[in-house]
Parts: structure tokens; C-alpha cells; sequence
């Protein structure tokens, strides 16, 4: 089973969002662990401080270096383990690395704030420093959340059938991403009747039944997210 690690110093951040739908229900059937961990526990000084003004001056506080190294010793089990950081100007995050996370034992996840963390964690304490993308958050939740998201819809028995996953794998490339209709058929506000009927269509192959021609249409149509 996979555990995921949050630290953070804004632990409830998480607690509507683990309590809902497919993440709760694989936490209730022990398909993944979550443990949120208070950074602050581990601060040692009586206001329990986890930033510090950065050497060198500049504006804005710099998240300490020992809170984070003591919780990650506390932390951190035996077994296939990765520790990471997450930081604006790192790699990007993808499907990829959700895969090779899927397959680890523990995942632990450090959420930093204000101006960001003392370098020391990245060079010495993290294995790895990913981003979630080319913009800048206030905090290192939102990440934290996403990867634990993408990472657990990949453990096998969380997303309903297994199926479901395997359905959208081509050739092992990775998952494919087409445009999807529901029920009505037709739906065409008032509003549009004399503009562009034609892209408020569903495409008259996705109603044919004809599943060789479903799937070529599908795979044009389809994105490849690289698996
Ligand atoms: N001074 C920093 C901003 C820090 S934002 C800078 O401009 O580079 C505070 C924290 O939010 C970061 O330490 C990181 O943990 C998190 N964060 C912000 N944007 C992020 C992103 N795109 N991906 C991952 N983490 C991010």
C-alpha cells in the first residue's frame, strides 16, 4: 500500500479534500495512507518557529532547514521512498513521474511557504524538487494535493474497474485523452440557432455503434498523455 507524507504548516488545508469522494473512499478501503504531519511539531523553540528572515536580505521569510530535517527523520520508513520538494522553478510534473511514484512504497510530499524553502532541503533532505507548473502558488498545498491525486488514480482498485484505465492505454504509449458526449444527443440553445449549428453536434460516428470506427475517430481526436 502507498503512503503519502504531507508536511505542511497548514495542515487543515487537506481535511475537506481527503474526505471526499475516490480519495476517501480509497483511504477507507486501505487502497493508499495519508498522513498529514503539522511541521511545527518538529520546531523546537517555544513559538514553535518554522521561517527565518533570508541571509542576505530580501524581503519575506525563508522556511528552516531543522523542522523539516527532524520530521523527515521521524518520518521517513524503510522501502522504496521518494522525499520530494516542491519548488516553482523545478521540472515539471507529469504522467510519467505519477507512474514511477505509483510503484513506491512512501511518498513524501513538503509543501513550502512565503519565499520558499532553505536551500539545504533541496540540495541534502529531498531527492527530488518538482514543480506543478510555470506559475508561482502561495504554498506547496495545492501541489501536494495534485500529486497525491494523480498518483493515487493510478493504484490499481481506486478508479472503479481497472478497466477503466486500461480502456484509454494505447500500445503502451499512455493514456488517451478524447472529446466525450453524454446524453442528449441534441442540444442547441435558442440562443445559437443561427450560429455554427454544426459544433453543438454530437459526431454522428458516436452514435453509430460502429466501435472500429468509434475507435479511429477517438484515436484522431485523442491527446497522448505520455505514460
Ligand atoms: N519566492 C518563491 C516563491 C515561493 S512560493 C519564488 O518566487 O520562487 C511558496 C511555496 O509554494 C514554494 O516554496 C513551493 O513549495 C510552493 N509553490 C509555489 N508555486 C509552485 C509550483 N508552481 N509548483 C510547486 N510548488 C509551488
Amino acid at each position: 500500500m502507498i503512503k503519502f507524507d504531507i508536511i505542511t504548516i497548514f495542515p487543515e488545508i487537506f481535511d475537506s479534500y481527503f474526505k471526499e469522494s475516490l480519495i476517501k473512499r480509497a483511504l477507507d478501503n486501505r487502497l493508499i495512507k495519508i498522513n498529514v504531519h503539522n511541521l511545527r511539531k518538529w520546531a523546537k523553540d517555544k513559538h514553535h518557529t518554522t521561517d527565518d528572515k533570508p541571509f542576505g536580505g530580501g524581503l519575506g521569510m525563508v522556511m528552516k532547514v531543522e523542522p523539516i530535517y527532524e520530521a523527515i527523520k521521524t518520518i521517513k520508513k524503510k522501502g522504496k521512498i521518494k522525499v520530494i520538494l516542491f519548488s516553482p522553478g523545478a521540472k515539471k510534473f507529469n504522467q510519467k513521474m505519477a507512474y514511477s511514484f505509483s510503484k513506491l512504497d512512501q511518498v513524501i510530499l513538503i509543501c513550502g511557504r512565503y519565499e520558499g524553502v532553505d536551500e539545504r532541503v533541496a540540495r541534502y533532505i529531498a531527492d527530488e524538487e518538482i514543480s506543478i507548473g510555470d506559475y508561482v502558488l502561495m504554498g506547496g498545498e495545492i501541489p501536494a494535493m495534485i500529486v497525491v491525486e494523480t498518483v493515487s488514480r493510478l493504484v490499481p482498485g481506486i478508479i472503479g474497474k481497472t478497466q477503466f484505465l486500461k480502456e484509454r492505454v494505447t500500445k503502451g504509449k499512455g493514456f488517451v485523452e478524447y472529446p466525450q458526449y453524454t446524453r442528449p444527443p441534441k442540444f442547441f440553445p435558442k440562443k445559437f440557432r443561427r450560429a455554427r449549428p454544426e459544433v453543438w453536434k454530437v459526431p454522428e460516428v458516436l452514435l453509430s455503434g460502429n466501435h472500429k470506427k468509434i475507435a479511429a475517430w477517438r484515436e484522431e481526436h485523442g491527446k497522448i498523455i505520455e505514460k
